[in-house]
Parts: structure tokens; C-alpha cells; sequence
């Protein structure tokens, strides 16, 4: 079995993200989604939100699932017997961040592969933030995320 790890805070999920999980599920037998409980981030939503979200919006995808996770990335791909990390790649501009995590978890865990795939074109300009700010305008987001996200969104931003 070939389990692999998404992670990432998916603050919302995009289109783009999904995309990516989408493709992964299609090669490898198991994707998780890890979502990142990261103390020094303040995100829109919740861990709970963003895992229900996630879980709506993968359902039809029957070797997918979403956790949450907290502390050393490579530990948890350890614990959940994941042979690599699946990250996604929009411009140059995520290259430096992307090749040092991925140096700094290769030393820690020789064993745990990182596999980049890049985005789709349709969806290189789309970032969790992008999407918070068109929202935050009530611009219309229903092209940039999937239908489950964009309603949270509306509720979020209308309240
Ligand atoms: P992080 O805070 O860890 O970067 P994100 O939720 O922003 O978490 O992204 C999770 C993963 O999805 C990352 O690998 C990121 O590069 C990838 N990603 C985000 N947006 C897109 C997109 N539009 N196309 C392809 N990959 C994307």
C-alpha cells in the first residue's frame, strides 16, 4: 500500500488544493489530507470547519481521508505509514520554502519521499488568502473553491 500525505492549512480549501488531492488520489492507493493546527497562525477556520469542509468536498473520492495533525511533519507520515508528502507548486516564488522543507524533512526522515505536483494552469493564481479577500468583498468565489466552501464563506463574511 502506497500512502502518501497532503498537508497543509487549507484555510479554505481552493480549487486548486483539490485538484491536487484529486490527482494524487488517482496514483496513489490511500491520500491523507493532514490539516495543520499551527499555534502561531490565527486562521478564519476553525480545525473543526476546516476538516468538515474538506470532508465534503473529497466525499466522492473513496481513498481519501482528513485529519488533523500537530508538531513535526515527518513524524506524522511516520505514525500513519505514509511513504511520501504530496505538496503542490503554483510559481518560482513557492520554490525556496518548498526545497527547504523538503531538505530539512529529508534529513529527518531519509525515508519519507516529497512529491511535488504542479498546479493545474486554470489554477495557479489561486490561494487560500486570494479567496479570503475576494470574500471578505462579497466578491463571487463560487469559480474558486468547492460549493461546501464557498457557502461557509458567504456565512462567515454576511454575519
Ligand atoms: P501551507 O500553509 O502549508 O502552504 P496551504 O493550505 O496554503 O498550506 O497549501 C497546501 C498545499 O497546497 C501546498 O503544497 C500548496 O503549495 C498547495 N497549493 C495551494 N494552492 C494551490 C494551487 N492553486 N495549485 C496547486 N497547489 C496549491
Amino acid at each position: 500500500m502506497k500512502n502518501v500525505i497532503c498537508p497543509g492549512s487549507f484555510d479554505p480549501l481552493t480549487n486548486g488544493h483539490l485538484d491536487i488531492i484529486t490527482r494524487a488520489s488517482q496514483i496513489f492507493d490511500k491520500v491523507i489530507v493532514a490539516v495543520l493546527h499551527n499555534p502561531n497562525k490565527k486562521p478564519l477556520f476553525s480545525m473543526d470547519e476546516r476538516v468538515e469542509m474538506i470532508r465534503e468536498s473529497t466525499k466522492h473520492l473513496n481513498n481519501v481521508e482528513v485529519e488533523s495533525y500537530s508538531g513535526l511533519l515527518v513524524d506524522y507520515a511516520r505514525q500513519r505509514g505514509a511513504c511520501a508528502i504530496v505538496r503542490g507548486l503554483r510559481a518560482i516564488s513557492d520554490f525556496e520554502f518548498e526545497l527547504m522543507h523538503a531538505s530539512v524533512n529529508r534529513k529527518l526522515a531519509p525515508e519519507v519521499e516529497t512529491v511535488y505536483m504542479m498546479t493545474s494552469n486554470e489554477f495557479s493564481f489561486l490561494s487560500s488568502s486570494v479567496v479570503k479577500e475576494v470574500a471578505a468583498f462579497h466578491g463571487e468565489v463560487s469559480c474558486m473553491v468547492p460549493s461546501a466552501v464557498a457557502e461557509k464563506l458567504k456565512e462567515k463574511f454576511n454575519s
